[in-house]
């Protein structure tokens, strides 16, 4: 089997903690074939993340069946199992909010991994809630939503940090760090206080953003401030981007100082050299 290798260094061992398939409501991947793909890119370990709400405003709302979605993921381990190791995730839209309500349904499921994302405020899309808003207010509104949800919700990881720069970048332009330095400062503080981590999210990478969420500003300032929990996911909502620019987050991660990247098991983190 062909192994990738960094600078002729050591063997990667490629992880994606981000994914969805047609059990998330904007997704048509077919699971088997999401994994058959990622086994062709060499991809050693996925973690299937989908859209989860229970807030009947929102879009993803009703999309689920929790039970048929871990009987995929269970034939899909049989089906896979010595070539791929697979992780049942979930992805939280908004998990600050009706938080008893998602530990009611989700504890007893004992997922490997939960992550965390602000997708609505104010019970709109965000794409809906940036609309006639000036720059600095559409972002700011999106930071402090996020900070509220870290500094509640139960989770493992934070998804796609600056995410607002997806919807709002075409009409509005990225945003500059040094605005919002002191309001990730206290986001990012406030994960590292409560042992939430936070991932690279390449999707951005496959756009015109062209680069990560959260940027490598932001990257910087959690290592900085000595955080440690990192993983690495592509976000990909199709079979074809499964591990989609992983090398590069994993190089990213290395340049800036992270030693290790984190996968997880029934919600514990496990460091991963890198
Ligand atoms: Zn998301
Ligand atoms: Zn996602």
């Amino acid at each position: 089997m062909k192994t990738l290798r960094v600078k002729g260094e050591s063997i990667i061992y490629l992880m994606d903690y981000h994914h969805h398939t047609n059990h998330s409501f904007d997704s048509k991947a077919v699971m088997k074939e999401v994994c058959a793909t990622a086994i062709e890119k060499n991809v050693k370990e996925i973690c299937f993340t989908e859209h989860f709400s229970l807030n009947p405003m929102a879009p993803t709302y009703g999309h689920i069946n929790l039970k048929a979605y871990l009987a995929d993921i269970k034939s899909c381990q049989e089906m896979f199992m010595d070539q791929l190791t697979i992780k049942a995730g979930i992805e939280i839209c908004e998990p600050h909010l009706l938080k008893d309500g998602y530990q009611e349904v989700l504890d007893p499921l004992n997922l490997d991994f939960v992550l965390g994302s602000v997708h609505n405020i104010d019970n709109q899309k965000l794409r809906k809630y940036l609309a006639g808003k000036e720059q600095d207010a559409l972002y700011r509104g999106y930071f402090e939503e996020l900070y509220k949800l870290v500094c509640t919700a139960d989770i493992d990881v934070l998804a796609h940090i600056d995410l607002m720069k997806r919807y709002a970048i075409a009409d509005y332009g990225n945003y500059q760090f040094e605005d919002f330095k002191e309001l990730l400062t206290e986001i990012l503080m406030k994960a590292i206080e409560r042992n939430i981590g936070i991932e690279i999210n390449t999707s951005g990478n496959r756009s015109k953003i062209n680069e990560p969420l959260p940027s490598i500003h932001v990257l910087k300032l959690y290592k900085e401030l000595g955080g440690e929990l990192l993983t690495l996911g592509s976000d990909s909502h199709f079979a074809h981007s499964v591990g989609a620019h992983i090398p590069e987050a994993m190089q990213i991660a290395k340049q800036i100082g992270f030693t290790y990247i984190f996968k997880y098991e029934k919600r514990n983190p496990i460091p991963v050299k890198l």
